[in-house]
């Protein structure tokens, strides 16, 4: 809605370095010889009039002063064409330009006139001189204005006529209809050079508002000048249609036009402060107009003789000016106001990257959804490997393909269908129809997503995964869970009537799309590109996740997860090395719990930071008690990539160790590589420090990500695990045995150590020795085990092996 810095035209700052520049050198010589000249041109006048000669002061000061207008109007147009040629520059200053030629050349024509004889009162020379007002007004509409970039112009030129027509009533008032005798042609001509005067005046007031620094000085001086010379001019005139200026008007329009010419070429607008800040100023401007505006109509009121006459008739002209003026002006704030207000809410329901309806959209129109008995459908769909296209193809193709899935869903789901863009890479579709029209629709938008990315990005592997569930309204939900079923069925309660309930679905806001959310999350663990209908087996899944979660929290806050420790073991040698620490939970309702379930469900909740706090000290403590560091063993720690990306992560290691006194490069940290690919990710500052710290850094089950490999460069990794799907193929696969061999020889050559993970027969220790792996884990030499029972194997280890 508004204009940013760099929106706003071309030139606008530099038009005040530039004015610097044209107002040295040989720009000044000439600015000092025009105004000298000038000052002679007003000498002529003067001199006649003061000495008598009051017909030769008016025709040679006509010939004088629409010679002055005329050279400074040239000059102003010579040097507008100069200076467009390297920068941009503003029409007004032309226009004014063209104003003042106007009125030169109509001088000079009521000057030849006035030398063959007396001039009528308007000549023709007038009407030429008159174009200079429409030209002089429509020039304030370009004047630079920098806020609401809505008919910015028209919204100077109203406050500026406003103040203008407000105080040609209040001079006509107070000091012209006080000489008058009747009120004729000749002096509504001049009256509008008033009012042209006086709204120049005002408009150049208003622009000092909006900009102080806009150096506009000689401008306003210029303006003022020529305004009290056409006020002269209307005093002198006594009606009649004849014409004879006072000396005095000819002699300030000779000295004024010069200066006006100045103040157009000088004026720079160098607006202070930031956008706000404009803003501010520019409400203020069209306030102060209001302002004087009034007060101008006020002294008007009080200021003038009876209400008679030339006055009443005069005054009743400019009123009825000035009435649709301020009418126009409010309907246009008016009309600004209401368009700003539409764009703002608008905004607030709008996603600014696709055009789609936002999350608030949806979840108020869900809110606004009466029980009127429609079945109604909700589903999710969410990008598969989105995350990687951002990292490797930059954000601008992550932004392009989010616009070519919206295009895709709005393609694909007509009316009544709501479109939503819910998170990053989520979209949202709610439509009416039962779970079998939304799976039909599911897979149809699955299918056209994919199309649409296989376009922009082929070969990147980014699929879509769509949820699809019953719309379930948020007060329903929380009566479902009450009852503990989880489903519709249950009676409605009143919003917000229900107590809190573990699970996460809980904080999120979309409480109506809980099943499609669930089934989504189905469909990405089942595998991904896929659509999944919320049924039974997804909402028991649910149900379970929803568990599982409470259970975990209780679980960190008892301390009842343990861990397990897995020998590591030379492979050459056959000698223990150190101790890989597993998590182990067996929940009282859930049973044991694979660490696989539990930890991502850790990383979903955020619940992993704890968690990793916990395991930490815990296996410390038991690695301790069994020996292990003083034995001289490692120990190895999976880090979830989340608790690498907390600040805090290095402090609390530290922290353990010096608690623990272990020695730093007795502990190893395994991260897998997948978290590795994005530049400038806060894991890798945290990862320097924590090898900083003299930890080792090991890349988990290398072989199953990206194996970009890129990162062992940059980061300071000492191991390289190799996934248990690559030793327990070497065997059988001659290439994965060529690829493995490769890798490890090059870590070698980094100087990484290669640990083998997943050995479970002898056969496969051989082929990992052949290919020159340091360490082997696995169950053939041992799984994990209690540290009470590792201790046993400490004590057997015969000797101790660094590292
Ligand atoms: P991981 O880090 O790759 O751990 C190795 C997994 O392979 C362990 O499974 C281990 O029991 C299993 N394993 C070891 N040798 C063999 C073998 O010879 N054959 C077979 N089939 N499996 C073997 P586990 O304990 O179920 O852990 C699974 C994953 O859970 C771990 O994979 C790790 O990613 C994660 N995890 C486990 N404990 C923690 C923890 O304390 N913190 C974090 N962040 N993640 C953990
Ligand atoms: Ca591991
Ligand atoms: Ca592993």
């Amino acid at each position: 809605m508004y204009m940013t810095m760099g929106d706003r035209p071309k030139g606008y700052r530099r038009a005040g370095s530039a004015g610097h520049r044209d107002g040295g050198g040989p720009f000044r010589w000439l600015t000092y010889l025009g105004f000298s000249g000038a000052v002679a041109a007003a000498a002529v006048p003067a001199w006649y009039g003061l000495s008598g000669r009051p017909w030769l002061a008016y025709s040679t000061g006509l010939l004088l002063t629409g010679l002055v207008a005329v050279i400074s109007a040239l000059v102003i147009g010579g040097w507008w064409i100069t200076v467009r040629r390297y920068r941009k520059i503003e029409i007004f200053r032309l226009l004014i330009a063209g104003a003042m030629l106007f009125w030169g050349a109509g001088q000079l024509a009521s000057g030849f006139d006035a030398f063959d004889g007396a001039v009528g009162y308007p000549s023709t020379g007038d009407l030429i001189a008159f174009m200079s007002v429409p030209i002089g007004l429509l020039a304030i509409g370009w004047l630079p204005r920098n806020s609401v970039p809505t008919m910015p112009g028209l919204r100077v030129l109203l406050d500026s006529l406003a103040v203008g027509a407000a105080l040609t009533i209040l001079l006509w008032r107070v000091v012209l209809t006080r000489s008058m005798v009747d009120f004729d042609a000749a002096h509504l001509l001049t009256g509008l050079f008033v009012l042209a005067d006086c709204t120049l005046f005002a408009a150049i007031l208003l622009t000092a508002v909006r900009d102080l620094r806009s150096r506009v000085w000689p401008a306003a001086l210029g303006i003022l000048g020529h305004l009290i010379a056409d006020l002269c001019v209307i005093v002198s005139a006594q009606g009649g249609g004849s014409r004879q200026d006072p000396w005095l008007a000819a002699t300030l329009w000779c000295l004024v036009w010069p200066l006006i010419a100045l103040g157009i070429i000088w004026f720079r607008s160098s607006p202070v402060g930031g956008e706000e800040a404009l803003d501010r100023r520019e409400g203020s401007a069209t306030q102060v107009a209001t302002l004087v505006t009034f007060a101008c109509l006020l002294g008007a009121g009080l200021g003038g003789g009876p209400f008679s006459g030339a006055d009443a008739r005069g005054s009743v002209l400019l009123t009825v000016l000035l009435v649709p003026l301020l009418y126009l002006r409010e309907a246009m704030n008016t009309h600004l106001r209401l368009r700003l207000i539409t764009g703002l809410r608008a905004q607030a329901f709008r996603d600014s990257l696709t055009g789609l309806s936002n999350r608030r959209a949806l979840t108020t129109r869900i809110d606004e959804l009466g029980r009127d008995g429609i079945p109604r459908v909700v589903l999710t769909l969410d990008l598969d490997g989105f995350k990687q296209v951002n990292d490797l193809l930059g954000h601008h193709a992550g932004d392009a393909l989010l616009i070519a899935v919206a295009d895709a869903l709005l393609a694909n789901c007509p009316p009544p269908a709501m479109i939503a863009r819910v998170g990053g890479d989520e979209f949202a579709v709610l439509c009416p129809g039962d779970l079998d029209r939304g799976s039909e629709l599911g897979e149809r938008l699955r299918t056209a997503v994919a199309q649409a990315l296989a376009l922009l990005a082929p070969g990147v592997g980014i699929s879509a995964s769509v949820g699809v569930g019953r719309l379930v309204r948020p007060d329903v939900v929380e009566a479902g869970r009450l009852m503990g079923t989880g489903t519709t069925s249950a009676a409605v309660v009143r919003p917000g009537a229900a107590a809190p309930l573990p699970g996460a679905e809980h904080r999120d806001q979309l409480t109506g799309l809980v099943e499609s959310a669930a089934a989504l999350r189905a469909a990405k663990e089942s595998g991904r590109d896929a659509v999944q209908v919320y049924d039974g087996q997804v909402a028991r899944a649910r149900e379970r996740r929803l568990h599982l979660e409470h259970r975990l929290r209780l679980a960190i806050t008892n301390r009842t997860i343990i861990t397990f420790g897995q020998p590591i073991v030379d492979l050459s040698t056959g000698h223990l090395t150190g101790f890989e620490s597993l998590a182990r939970w067996t929940d009282d309702e859930l049973g044991h719990v694979p660490p696989d379930e539990f930890i991502a469900v850790a990383e979903q909740t955020g619940l992993v930071v704890a968690l990793g706090e916990h395991l930490l000290s815990e296996t410390l403590a038991a690695a301790t008690k069994a020996g292990v560091f003083a034995a001289g063993l490692t120990l190895s720690v999976n880090a979830s990539p989340i608790q690498l990306r907390i600040p805090g992560y290095v402090e609390q290691i530290r922290d353990q160790l010096d608690q623990h006194r272990i020695s730093p490069d007795q502990l190893i940290v395994e991260i897998t590589e997948a978290i590795l690919v994005a530049e400038g990710d806060p894991a890798v500052s945290t990862l320097a420090a924590i090898n900083a710290l003299g930890i080792g850094l090991a890349i988990d089950d290398f072989g199953t990500g990206y194996s970009a490999l890129g990162y062992l460069r940059r980061l300071p990794v000492q191991v390289l695990k190799i996934d248990k799907s690559l030793t327990s193929s070497l065997l059988s696969e001659p290439k994965t045995l060529a690829i493995v061999d490769g890798v490890a020889q090059m870590a070698h050559r980094m100087g990484i150590r290669v640990v083998m993970e997943g050995i479970e027969e002898e056969l496969e220790a051989e082929c990992c020795r052949s290919v020159g792996a340091d360490r082997g884990q696995g169950y053939l030499f041992g799984r994990p085990t209690p540290w009470a029972k590792a201790a046993e194997l400490v004590s057997r280890s015969p000797t101790i092996v660094r590292g």
